[in-house]
């Protein structure tokens, strides 16, 4: 409406997911073609909007990009005074004035802080759990090929050297205990003793592969 270039910006939900939004490089208004579901991250707003709260923004004709419905506009009691944004009633298109958008988002920060930090909090363990899984595999497999190669020089020398299959399974569920307690504990102690049981692991994974 204001005759400015849109410009796609890439926003981060808490979740660690991405939603696509189009930046007006001149009013700084957002549109959402679909409007977000999720919380977005504070992170990824405070980069792109500032909060602003906006006492002068009269009932707009705005009209939606997709199917030129007449957009509606949201006043909800439970946000701050002054903010104000627009929904398109046959989309699910929604337009963000400059500042509103920071606005929203933090007003939802402020409020729902302690679920976000959970949503965050199990992201993160996600992530350690498929790194620390990913890293197992890997050390399980490194070490059951240098096993072969061990004893197929061993065979001519020492015979009865090497770690068999079963060593390599036991060191296997070992760490993946670890991995759990680490990743799933809930108190410090447990979480050390998964720590623990990694390292142990990771240090019999090295003897195996690099020798004593
Ligand atoms: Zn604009
Ligand atoms: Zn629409």
């Amino acid at each position: 409406m204001c005759g400015g270039d849109f410009e796609n910006v890439n926003l981060k939900t808490v979740g660690g997911s991405g939603t696509w939004a189009k930046h007006c490089n001149q009013c700084g208004g957002f549109w959402f073609e679909r409007e977000p579901t999720e919380f977005l991250s504070l992170d990824s707003i405070n980069s792109v909007d500032v909060p602003t709260p906006n006492f002068s923004l009269k009932q707009m004709d705005l009209v939606c990009s997709n199917d030129n419905s007449l957009l509606e506009c949201v006043e909800r009691d439970d946000l701050p005074a002054g903010t104000r944004y627009w929904r398109c009633p046959d989309c699910e298109g929604a337009f963000y004035p400059k500042g509103q958008l920071a606005l929203v988002t933090h007003h939802n920060h402020d409020v729902h802080g302690e679920h976000i930090a959970g949503l965050v909090s199990t992201r993160s363990r996600t992530t350690l759990a498929g790194v620390l899984v990913f890293v197992g595999a890997t050390l399980m497999i490194a070490t059951s090929q240098s096993q072969i190669e061990f004893n197929a020089t061993s065979d001519q020398v020492l015979p009865s050297s090497g770690p068999n299959i079963l060593t390599l399974l036991l060191l296997g569920i070992t760490y993946l205990a670890g991995t759990i307690l680490a990743v799933l504990g809930r108190k410090v102690p447990i979480v050390l003793l998964g720590w623990s049981v990694i390292i142990i692991c990771l240090v019999g994974f090295s003897v195996i592969i690099f020798g004593p």
